[in-house]
């Protein structure tokens, strides 16, 4: 599909103004970057679009769609782009459409425990708002709260706890053409008004079709999510490890006693990182000497509890079962302790601590635990052979750094690895390309599967080709013009 030609372009703003208002639409480039690019693409390359639009309602976002049909231009959703993968990125050029001016909590009903938003209301609003009424969402995990509940939906997102995560009732939803779906009992009209709250209803659940479908399928204009009386008693378990083996399996036996809300694994470089204050960063012995005070490796259990009592118990039962495997309690002070706490918020703060280093790109893979530690050798191999190292602020190298997280119970684990690179340096973004082809062969012989859609561009070849026909076949029938997301998720469509 080609773009619109420059008078095309003057008569397809003319419209879009007239649409949304002359505040709200842009053709400018100062405008227009802001909006095409994340933490890993800025780093990598740069994307361009030739309009950014901010919609003010459904109907607005249905307006703006059809017309992008007419003059056949790509358009790229994107809330708040935190999604460090590239994944709201203009990979063919068109609109940025905006939606975060989207931003109201529409219900909070304390009967069905659900919450209905709109696409700009992010994480930090609703767990406040949901806060002060005695409710709260189940935990992303380590992403900074600044980002949207819906992009993480449609980026295929996940926790980092061990639950199981079907948090998603039914959604409300612009296709590329411009007609509206409600999925879930919502889609029996009338029923958005009277009851939205039946998850699976009327047939397959078609909500999970724009789950991790990285706007190809259609804009997300309301989402109605699961929510839960608030647990205010919190606490926090760090365990420490020696051996990454040891780390892995205690932690799946700790995800198998299913009592906590949160449980993630960093390793010590990882820990440091997150840790250190930013004067720390500027003196590379006294990191160097703070780093090995740190454990090798760290699990964090967290658990929310009504009593006091319960609360003592959990601990016991998830130290008792850490010591299976070599785990013990550690206890941090002083400013790690505070680092560690405002992680614990998810803050956006403690999201720049943890990309301060060089930029990196997570090389991810989804196994069973058991799996992660070959995995884990693996990756330094295919580095060693590729004179490949990484370093921290004490300029001396360590293997990448690892986050953990089972991402859904134990059936998955998400394991990341923080490949840096100098972004200046064209050798050096040339071995990580290079790296990042490798490491994604090797894992997929290990059966790694892959959170992000924009994957299937690597993958193609090796899916069944059934598999490939019926997606692209969904998407010429929802978008015969292939104006939503043009090859995010494929090459060519
Ligand atoms: C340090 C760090 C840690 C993170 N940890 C986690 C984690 O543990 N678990 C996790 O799941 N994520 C994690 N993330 C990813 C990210 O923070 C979340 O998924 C976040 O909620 C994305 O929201 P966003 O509003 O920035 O989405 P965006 O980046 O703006 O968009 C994400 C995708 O959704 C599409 N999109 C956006 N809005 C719409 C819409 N209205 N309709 C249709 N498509 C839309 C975009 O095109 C894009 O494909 C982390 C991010 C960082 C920076």
């Amino acid at each position: 599909m080609t773009t619109a030609v420059s008078s095309d372009k003057k008569l397809f703003f003319d419209e879009l103004v007239k649409v949304v208002g002359r505040d709200w639409a842009s053709m400018d480039k100062e405008d227009i970057l802001p909006y095409c690019r994340d933490e890993v693409s800025q780093a990598l390359k740069v994307y361009t679009a030739d309009y950014v639009v901010m919609p003010a309602d459904v109907e607005e976002v249905q307006a703006v769609v059809r017309l992008a049909n007419k003059y056949k231009v790509p358009i790229y959703p994107y809330s708040f782009g935190v999604s460090i993968s590239s994944a709201a990125v203009p990979r063919n050029a068109g609109m940025m459409l905006v939606t975060r001016r989207m931003n109201q909590i529409l219900e909070i009903n304390e009967e069905t425990m659900t919450a209905t938003i709109e696409p700009g209301v992010t994480w930090s609003k609703l767990i406040y708002e949901l806060n002060l009424k005695g409710y709260e969402v189940l935990p992303l995990g380590g992403g900074p709260h600044s980002g949207s509940l819906v992009g993480n939906f449609v980026l295929g997102g996940g926790n980092t706890g061990g639950i199981d995560m079907n948090e998603e009732v039914s959604i409300e939803v612009v296709l590329p053409t411009g007609e509206l779906l409600r999925t879930a009992s919502a889609g029996f009209i009338g029923h958005e008004k009277i009851n939205p709250y039946v998850r699976v209803a009327w047939g397959p659940n078609l909500t999970g079709l724009f789950r991790g479908s990285l706007g190809w399928f259609g804009v997300v204009t309301k989402l109605l999510r699961r929510i839960y009386p608030l647990q205010k008693i919190q606490d926090r378990i760090e365990i420490a490890f020696d051996d990454f083996t040891d780390c892995v399996i205690g932690m799946r036996e700790i995800v198998k006693l299913g009592i906590c809300r949160q449980v993630y694994g960093l390793d010590q470089a990882q820990i440091a990182i997150i840790g250190a204050t930013p004067e720390l960063c500027t003196q590379p012995e006294e990191y160097w000497k703070f780093e090995q005070t740190l454990p090798k490796y760290m699990v964090i259990a967290k658990t929310n509890c009504h009593l006091e009592e319960q609360k003592d118990i959990y601990r016991k039962i998830i130290l008792a079962k850490a010591a299976e495997y070599k785990g013990r309690l550690v206890t941090f002070t002083g400013t790690t302790k505070k680092a560690l706490d405002i992680m614990e918020q998810g803050s956006s703060d403690m999201a720049v601590r943890y990309l301060r280093h060089n930029p990196h790109l997570m090389a991810f893979v989804q196994l069973p635990p058991s799996m992660l530690p070959g995995a884990r050798k693996k990756t330094l191999e295919i580095l060693d052979k590729m004179d490949f190292h990484m370093t921290s602020f004490h300029n001396k190298v360590v293997p990448p750094r690892i986050w953990l997280s089972p991402w859904e119970r134990n059936e998955s684990w998400l394991m990341e690895q923080d490949i840096e690179f100098d972004p200046l340096d064209k050798v050096s973004i040339d071995k990580f390309r290079k790296f990042m082809v490798v490491f994604f062969d090797e894992m997929a012989n290990y059966g790694a599967s892959q959170i992000n859609a924009a994957f299937l561009r690597r993958y193609e070849d090796r899916m069944m080709p059934t598999y490939i026909n019926m997606l692209k076949g969904i998407k010429k029938m929802l978008d015969p013009n292939g104006i939503l997301a043009p090859r995010q998720v494929f090459k060519d469509i």
